[in-house]
C-alpha cells in the first residue's frame, strides 16, 4: 500500500508527502516547519513516520522550511551537490545527505529516483519514488519535459504534475515581460496544455491518478486547469491541490 498527499503545492510554497502503515517521504519543505506539520496533523498523517526530505532544488518555495523540520523531526533532508551548495548558509539543515541524479537508493522501504530535469535552478532534479510494485512520481518545476521526465513517466502509477499556467491569462497578464519570457521558456514552468500534452501521448497504461500541481496564483485557474485534463477522465482520476490547504489522500493498493 502507498498514500499520497499535496500538503502545500503552488508558486508560494510545496511540499509533497508519500507514505504507507508505518513509514514516510516528504519532496520538499517549502513552507513553514510549523505549518508542514499542522497540515500533516489535520490531513491525519503522522509525523513521526517520516525518514527523510528529498529537495527538487533550491527555490524558496522548495527549500523555507527544511531547515526547521529537519531539526524538529530529528530526520535527514537529501540533496543534489549542486542545489546544497546554491542553498544560502541559513537555509542549510544541519543533518543532510548527497544524492546522485540518476542512482536510485533507499529511505526506509521506499526506493527514491532523483533524476535531472529541466529548470532554472543549479541542479533541479525531479523523483519517481517506489514501494510495493507502486511508482509516485513528483514533477513540478519543468520548463520542458526531456526523455528523462517520459522515461519515469511511464512507469508511474500516481503522479503529481505541475499545470503551472495557462497561456492566455500569463500573456496578458501583469507579470513582467521577462518574466513571463522566463516562465515559459524551456527552464521555466510547464503550462495546462503542456502537461496535458505530456500525459496524454507518454504516461504508461498503469496511470490511476493525476495530481494537478504548482498552479500559479496569477496565472492559472484551477478549473482551467481541470477542464483541460477532462478529455482524459476515463484514463485516470483527476484532482486538484492547493496551496492553501493539503489535497485529499490518494491511496494505491
Ligand atoms: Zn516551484
Ligand atoms: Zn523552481
Amino acid at each position: 500500500m502507498i498514500e499520497i498527499c499535496a500538503l502545500a503545492s503552488g508558486s508560494n510554497g510545496n511540499c509533497y508527502y508519500i507514505g504507507n502503515e508505518t513509514e514516510a517521504v516528504l519532496v520538499d519543505a517549502g513552507l513553514s516547519a510549523k505549518q508542514i506539520l499542522l497540515r500533516m496533523k489535520d490531513a491525519g498523517l503522522n509525523a513521526s513516520k517520516i525518514k527523510g526530505i528529498f529537495i527538487s532544488h533550491e527555490h524558496t518555495d522548495h527549500v523555507s522550511g527544511v531547515r526547521v523540520l529537519v531539526k524538529r523531526l530529528g530526520i535527514i533532508a537529501w540533496f543534489s551537490q549542486g542545489t546544497f551548495d546554491a542553498l544560502r548558509e541559513t537555509e542549510r539543515p544541519e543533518t543532510y545527505g548527497i544524492f546522485k541524479p540518476g542512482k536510485a537508493f533507499h529511505a526506509g522501504s521506499f526506493t527514491i529516483h532523483p533524476f535531472l530535469k529541466n529548470h532554472d535552478a543549479a541542479e533541479p532534479c525531479s523523483f519517481r519514488i517506489e514501494h510495493d510494485d507502486w511508482h509516485v512520481g513528483i514533477f513540478t518545476d519543468i520548463g520542458e519535459a526531456c526523455n528523462t521526465v517520459r522515461h519515469h513517466l511511464r512507469k508511474c502509477h500516481a503522479l503529481f504534475l505541475e499545470t503551472n499556467y495557462d497561456e492566455k491569462m500569463l500573456w496578458e497578464g501583469t507579470y513582467p515581460y521577462l518574466l513571463k519570457r522566463r516562465v515559459t521558456s524551456a527552464h521555466g514552468h510547464l503550462s495546462n496544455d503542456q502537461a496535458f500534452e505530456l500525459i496524454r501521448d507518454h504516461a504508461g497504461p498503469e496511470l490511476v491518478h493525476v495530481f494537478l500541481s504548482h498552479l500559479s496564483g496569477e496565472n492559472n485557474r484551477p478549473e482551467l486547469a481541470e477542464a483541460r485534463f477532462m478529455s482524459l477522465s476515463d484514463r485516470f482520476n483527476v484532482s486538484l491541490t492547493s496551496r492553501n490547504t493539503f489535497s485529499g489522500l490518494c491511496r494505491l493498493r
